[in-house]
């Protein structure tokens, strides 16, 4: 055996480690200041192709830069979320304090798939599992895993209401024989819901939309025609998907009469909350989801409204035992249930196999910032949304394509005249290459609206205030 190289003894030097951490947390510790304080701008544009070329992919043999110059030019050319002026897509700033248990959890790397892989991690992620199910509303019987995304999220609920609610053990057989499967949900709905019905084999006729009324809510009592039309195809339907809120809009499905048709027709009812399930946290919005303690399986993405560093979703089932459902595979080198409830195994429940440490990122911001701070950010991320919408409506040359729900806003420009779908993609370009903001767009009843998401809590009525004015300059630019 050859003696240990250098260089291989060099990286897992823990002197080396403590320099350099002492150093990162400085530069980033300044980076933080400057973002927060608006020294930046959002995004410092570059095109793709010139910001490809400073990243050779002709790497040398041996080491080509250090730490603090990657840190830094990883720093100064990335978009910044901890900028206040970042009102784009619904991902946070996360909390300081988790990227420091990030750290933590990504020099453990405990992989979690079993309770041996993850024996702090994984009742940890119980614990906060069963503190969001109570949240919620659900009974004690609920439980649940936490998983890679609310898109992942969703496919996992929808395998465990196929399993459960079609009548068919698609798992075993296979989908080949019986009549071809369907879910109801509303063109709003996310994509990866018939993304995920897609995978499952429904095909694009298995998601079956339901129209949605002015303010872009599913219209429930529109739901029975749906069905009863797919089943006059052929099609058996066995779930509804309510969006609490939409993607685009923000806007929440009425989740009560959704209930109502499914337990008529004994369907299985899923909400996709991603980002609005965190609604239940804030006493004056928890309106918005009336009827949430009823599903039979939920989506809550907690890097979107509760502040964390990508990716922590959890699926939450209204009985536990459903939790099992969506996946019952033997591995014998590492799964086997031998209990009907074997929580601590989270990897007989989740597509991932080894996955990272959620639970601590989860408890411990929950534990660390105590729940009531997480009830307050909603609130307040909430009222802003509505306020923004009100002085929209207050500027006079704006458009609101509805007054929202949450923190989601989508609005038009109407002062500039001329074809205003193109002044919307205008402003948006010009926003997005000076960096003095980070707006999206989308397209709604066929127009193009400007979308923001008030999601830092550092933003406030001010920066508001200088987004409608540069909006304003933008049209013109
Ligand atoms: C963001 C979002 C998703 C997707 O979640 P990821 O965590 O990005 O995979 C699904 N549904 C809704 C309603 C969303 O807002």
């Amino acid at each position: 055996m050859e003696p240990l190289p250098p260089d291989l003894a060099s990286a897992y030097d823990p002197e080396r480690f403590r320099r350099q951490a002492h150093q990162m947390v400085d530069q980033v510790a300044d980076y933080l200041r400057a973002a927060t304080t608006r020294a930046l701008p959002v995004l410092p544009w570059v095109e793709p192709e010139e910001q490809l070329a400073r990243w050779s992919d002709a790497l040398p043999a041996g080491p080509s830069t250090t730490l603090p110059a990657l840190v830094d030019a990883v720093l100064s050319g990335s978009n910044h979320l901890h900028q206040p002026r970042y009102v784009g897509h619904q991902v946070t700033a996360p909390l300081p304090d988790s990227a420091l248990l990030g750290m933590l959890t990504s020099l453990l790397n405990n992989g979690t798939a079993v309770y041996e892989m993850g024996p702090i991690s994984v009742p940890m992620e119980r614990s906060a599992l069963r503190w969001m199910a109570r949240q919620v509303g659900l009974p004690p019987a609920a439980d649940g895993v936490l998983t890679s995304g609310g898109s992942v999220g969703n496919l996992t609920a929808l395998l465990a209401a196929r399993q459960l609610s079609s009548g068919r053990d698609v798992w075993t057989e296979g989908a080949g024989d019986g009549p071809p499967l369907a879910i109801l949900a509303s063109a709003e709905s996310h994509y990866s819901v018939g993304r995920a019905a897609q995978l499952m084999g429904l095909g694009e006729r298995g998601v079956v939309t339901v129209p949605v009324d002015d303010a872009f809510r599913i219209r429930p009592e529109a739901l029975p025609a749906a069905a009863d039309a797919a089943e006059r195809e052929g099609r058996r339907v066995f779930a509804v998907v309510a969006s609490a809120g939409s993607t685009a809009t923000g806007m929440f499905d009425p989740l009560e009469p959704v209930a109502d048709f499914c337990r008529a027709r004994g369907l299985w009812f899923h909400v996709d909350g991603a980002h609005g399930a965190a609604a239940v946290l804030s006493p004056r919005h928890a309106g918005l989801v009336r009827g949430i303690d009823r599903a039979d399986s939920l989506v809550w993405d907690a890097h979107k409204m509760l502040l964390l560093p990508a990716l922590v979703t959890a699926l939450l089932f209204r009985d536990g035992r459903a939790s099992y459902a969506p996946f019952t595979q033997r591995a014998d080198y590492l799964l086997r249930q031998e209990t009907q409830d074997q929580w601590w195994d989270p990897g007989l429940r989740t597509l991932e196999c080894t996955k990272r440490m959620m639970g601590v990122e989860l408890y411990g911001a929950l534990a660390l910032h105590g729940t009531a701070f997480f009830s307050t950010y909603v609130e307040r991320m909430f009222d802003l949304g509505r306020r923004f919408a009100a002085m929209l409506r207050e500027a006079g040359d704006f458009e609101l394509a509805v007054e929202p729900d949450c923190n989601i806003v989508c609005f038009r420009y109407l002062g500039a005249g001329g074809d205003l779908d193109r002044c919307q993609e205008r402003i948006r370009s010009v926003l997005l290459r000076q960096g003095a903001f980070y707006v999206v767009q989308t397209r709604l009843r066929g127009r193009v609206y400007l979308r923001v998401t008030l999601i830092h809590p550092l933003t406030t009525e001010q920066d508001l205030v200088e987004l409608i004015a540069g909006v304003r300059r933008a049209s013109a630019g």
